[in-house]
């Protein structure tokens, strides 16, 4: 079971414009954030399907002069992957297109679901083969098995079977599909440039190319437009419950996520925390980028002048994942500098929009010592992170997370710093968009809005503290801390 891959994931769609693949992969060129792994677009012409796909980068996928006439048709998918376990052979790459008996079928998946284990049994038993350990081929079985009468009526038959998050994107030759769990984990929004309409992960996509956003793409809905126009199918019980931590870490400042500016959140989260956790301190800073909204938010909310300490480096690609012994020593300068003339006998609050294992916060408090801060506030615009994600977020396993081993004071003193406040839930809650209720917190909180069933990964949450402990162990020695 362990080996079923995880994922998190950007996905852009096209129909009905004569530029579709170059405007997914400047969809996708937005999306970067979302995944780095590997990228995919496929296109349709009406009567075939053309793909091209690879692992690294939008810009290093699609890099060669001509790939977008070969990417034919006005209309198209494409898909930016973030693979967090499992195999990450190319076979997992997306968009997978298979031949069902409708002919060619492109699908493109951001979530996780929870039942993936027990669907892979049953059709496995019942002859299925498959290529790949991805969730979403599972789906594409479902679709192909199904007698429903047309596409979207086998999609939603398929679809009926899922637990879990799920935002998908289906390209036939002639149409486009979108859907989103019934929970609405994660984003997928609707858009209208002329009369094409795209659909994206975020609306950061849309302003790239042009496009007004509509609507989101609601929980259990199955949105399609072909030549014939726009349908909407409904699938299961909607219960609104959106992964709060896009809110926190993933999405871009720039999107509007569930009819509100990203930007917003943030900043609201970072001014409870200010009042939350207050310090005396001489100047704000962010551990780039994912923080800074945050930290302007603490700067604007305490009056403590916001600086730029910290200097990200934005061109590390997947090849320094597994350096050597040697390039390892140099791991903690390859992502993050200092500026000295900033830091130097400073008190510093330093803004982190989340703790997961920890290594960040370790690694940057030792950069910071030696630039001469005199003391480290750190302030953490979440709450500790106890309980690990089944949704499609990194972090899959209890035993990863410092917060679930560990209390804030002994994670203070394992990050060797002044102080460590996180934002408390419900001051989180109090800041979201719209109502409470409508969130998932279960990385908070524990309260898993989809029951986890045995055998889908629950030994995941039962991990214990020793284990935490050796993988720390491993971490110190790797030199990755
Ligand atoms: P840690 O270093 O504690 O394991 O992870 C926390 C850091 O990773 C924070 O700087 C946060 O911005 C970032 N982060 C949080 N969630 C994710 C994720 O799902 N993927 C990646 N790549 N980074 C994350
Ligand atoms: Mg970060």
């Amino acid at each position: 079971m362990s080996e079923r891959i995880k994922e998190h994931c950007g996905l852009y769609g096209v129909f009905g414009h004569p530029q579709a693949s170059e405007l997914t992969y400047l969809g996708l060129y937005a999306l970067q954030h979302r995944g780095q792994e590997s990228a995919g677009i496929v296109s349709a012409d009406n009567h075939r399907l053309h793909a091209r796909a690879g692992n690294g980068l939008v810009a290093d996928v699609f890099h060669d002069h001509g790939v977008f006439s070969r990417l034919q048709g006005t209309s198209a998918v494409g898909h930016v992957r973030y693979s967090t376990a499992g195999d990450s052979s190319n076979r997992n790459i997306q968009p997978f297109v298979v031949t069902t008996k409708d002919g060619p079928l492109a699908v493109a998946h951001n979530g996780n679901l929870t039942n993936a284990e027990s669907l892979h049994q049953e059709l496995s038993a019942e002859g299925a083969i498959f290529q790949t350990s991805s969730d979403t081929e599972l789906i594409v079985h479902l679709v192909a098995r199904s007698q429903a009468e047309t596409l979207s009526e086998r999609i939603r038959e398929a679809l009926e079977r899922l637990e879990g998050a799920f935002s998908l994107l289906f390209l036939s030759p002639t149409g486009l599909i979108a859907a989103r769990d019934t929970h609405g984990f994660r984003p997928l929004v609707v858009g209208k440039k002329g009369e094409s309409v795209m659909v994206a992960s975020e609306t950061c996509a849309f302003d790239l190319t042009g496009t007004t956003f509509v609507r989101d793409i609601e929980p259990g809905e199955i949105f399609e437009v072909d030549s014939g126009g726009q349908k909407s199918l409904r699938f299961g019980k909607p219960k609104l419950c959106q992964c709060v931590f896009e809110l926190i870490y993933f999405t871009r400042p720039d999107s509007y996520i569930w009819g509100d500016p990203v930007d917003r959140s943030r900043r609201r989260f970072g001014r409870r925390l200010a009042e939350e956790a207050p310090a005396k301190a001489d100047i704000v800073i962010s551990v780039p980028d994912s923080s800074n909204t945050a930290a302007l938010g603490y700067a604007h909310a305490s009056g403590i002048p916001y600086e730029i300490g910290l200097i990200r480096n934005h061109y590390i690609g997947r090849t320094f994942i597994n350096p050597s012994p040697f390039m390892r020593t140099f791991n903690t300068r390859i992502k993050y500098n200092t500026v000295a003339e900033v830091l130097e006998g400073q008190r510093v609050v330093l803004v982190e929009d989340s703790i997961v294992r920890g290594t960040t916060l370790k690694k940057l408090v030792g950069l910071l010592r030696r630039a001469g801060v005199r003391e480290i506030h750190v302030r953490v615009s979440s709450p500790p992170i106890g309980h690990p994600c089944f949704y499609g977020m990194d972090f899959p396993t209890k035993k990863e997370l410092i917060a679930a081993w560990n209390s804030e004071e002994e994670i203070r003193n394992f990050l060797q710093v002044d102080s460590l406040r996180y934002l408390s839930l419900d001051g989180l809650l109090q800041c979201v968009p719209g109502k409470a209720a409508d969130f998932c917190t279960a990385c908070f909180s524990g309260n898993y809005p989809v029951p986890i069933p045995p055998g889908e990964g629950r030994a995941l949450l039962e991990e214990t503290g020793e284990a935490w402990a050796q993988g720390e162990l491993e971490r110190l020695l790797s030199g990755l801390t």
